[in-house]
């Protein structure tokens, strides 16, 4: 089929052209350090740099150069295994990177009576690694929906396949001459298994990179970043939803304004920092006393809103109530080192629950909930009130 030496060439150019195309994503603005690409592009090096040796070995015949390559290859595989660490905010530590290769120097000097051998300790001990370096990606991955992962995964899968098949027939048949004529063959099968495993498993990686940054931005466009709660053109957009659904289902909908009392003094008192700290943690705290199908989104600047599926006035109000309650009992320290004193937070609320007979839209249901709201405001603040009934 092909020479060795080609599919090696290949191999060898592979790896320079994946490196160069690595350090083109590296230079992009705004890369973060944690992404794992410079261990990613180091691994192409350190791959380059064996399949050179193994050139060498093949011409030269020398047993040391092919020991020395496989102990190379093998530290490319713990780089890749310490840039997936690294992608997924965990440190491998160093020594791991000289583990591998130590083993491959000892074993495969030991081994290096005959190319059989070598042969066998090659397809095992990387058919193995490439099983570890799949389980390992789909062990660090495993909260993560990604098209690259799954590659890599496969990539690896297919990579142990590529070293176990060079390993089968020395095993199965080791003395015969079909035995050498099929090694032969199924080393030049491997290697050129290798080549796919080496481009899968690095676009791959370049996937995993695109859909983590893909994933930032779908977050980022629908919630807040300060607190995390949606924003208000999502709010928006998912209300439509939910009264459709109300309409449709004949259950109540409820909606509740939340806004902080006399936030501007707290910014003017303790600063902008200590507000915004006000702000993540009141939303810790009113978290807490909803369910999973409430929608909590920041509708502006101290004010929230939470859309209440399935819920009446009275049992929003009686919710607004638990949230009031929770704001003002809890402690609101801002840790700034000096002396904290506890920031006393208070907030107001109105609630409105969808007018459904009379085919209300989420503009209604907002101004009535913001009428609410200022009735509370106006009766003192640290209040509830809900929005009269429709008659
Ligand atoms: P009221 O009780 O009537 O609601 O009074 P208030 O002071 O809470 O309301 P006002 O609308 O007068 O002030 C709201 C303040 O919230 C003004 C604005 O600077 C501040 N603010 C808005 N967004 C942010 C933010 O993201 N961080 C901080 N720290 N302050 C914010
Ligand atoms: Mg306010
Ligand atoms: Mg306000």
């Amino acid at each position: 089929m092909f020479e060795v030496k080609t599919i090696l060439v290949m191999n060898l150019a592979a790896c320079l052209i994946l490196a160069v195309s690595l350090s083109a994503a590296i230079s992009t603005p705004l890369r973060q350090s944690r992404d794992g690409l410079w261990l990613w592009l180091a691994s192409m090096v350190v791959q380059a740099a064996a399949y050179s040796l193994l050139l060498i070995s093949a011409a030269s015949q020398l047993v040391f150069y092919h020991v020395i390559a496989h102990a190379v290859l093998a530290t490319f595989l713990t780089l890749q295994a310490a840039a997936l660490f690294q992608f997924f905010g965990r440190t491998l530590n160093r020594w791991w990177h000289f583990l591998p290769a130590f083993l491959v120097a000892v074993l495969f000097g030991l081994a290096a009576t005959s190319a059989n051998t070598l042969s066998i300790f090659a397809g095992v001990f990387f058919g193995v690694g490439y099983v570890v370096m799949a389980l390992l990606a789909s062990y660090l991955g495993s909260g993560m929906k990604s098209a690259g992962l799954r590659l890599i995964v496969v990539g690896y899968a297919f990579g142990s396949l590529a070293f176990l098949v060079r390993a089968l027939p020395v095993i199965v048949l080791p003395d015969s001459a079909g035995g050498a004529q099929s090694t032969t063959s199924l080393l030049e099968i491997g290697m050129f298994m290798s080549f796919g495993v080496l481009i899968l498993t690095s676009v791959g990686f370049l996937v995993l990179q695109k859909d983590r940054a893909e994933d930032a931005a779908n977050q980022l466009a629908v919630t807040d970043p300060l607190t995390g709660v949606f924003n208000r053109r999502t709010f928006l957009e998912l209300a439509e939803k939910e009264i459709a659904r109300s309409r449709r289902a004949d259950t109540p909908l409820a909606l509740v304004m939340l806004d902080l009392d006399h936030f501007k003094v707290i910014n003017d008192r303790h600063g902008h920092l200590a507000g915004d700290f006000v702000l993540k943690r009141f939303v810790e705290i009113t978290r807490f006393c909803l369910r999973q199908e409430d929608l909590f989104v920041r509708y502006g600047g101290e004010e929230f809103c939470v859309l209440l599926p399935n819920t009446t006035s009275d049992e929003a109000l009686a919710l607004a109530e638990r949230v009031r309650r929770a704001v003002e009992n809890a402690a609101f320290i801002f840790k700034t080192g000096k002396d904290e004193p506890a920031i006393p937070v208070t907030v107001s609320a109105g609630v409105a629950e969808l007018d459904r007979a009379r085919l209300e839209e989420i503009g209604g249901l907002v101004s009535r909930a913001d009428e609410a709201l200022y009735a509370a405001k106006r009766s003192g603040r640290n209040r509830c009130t809900a929005s009269p009934k429709a008659e």
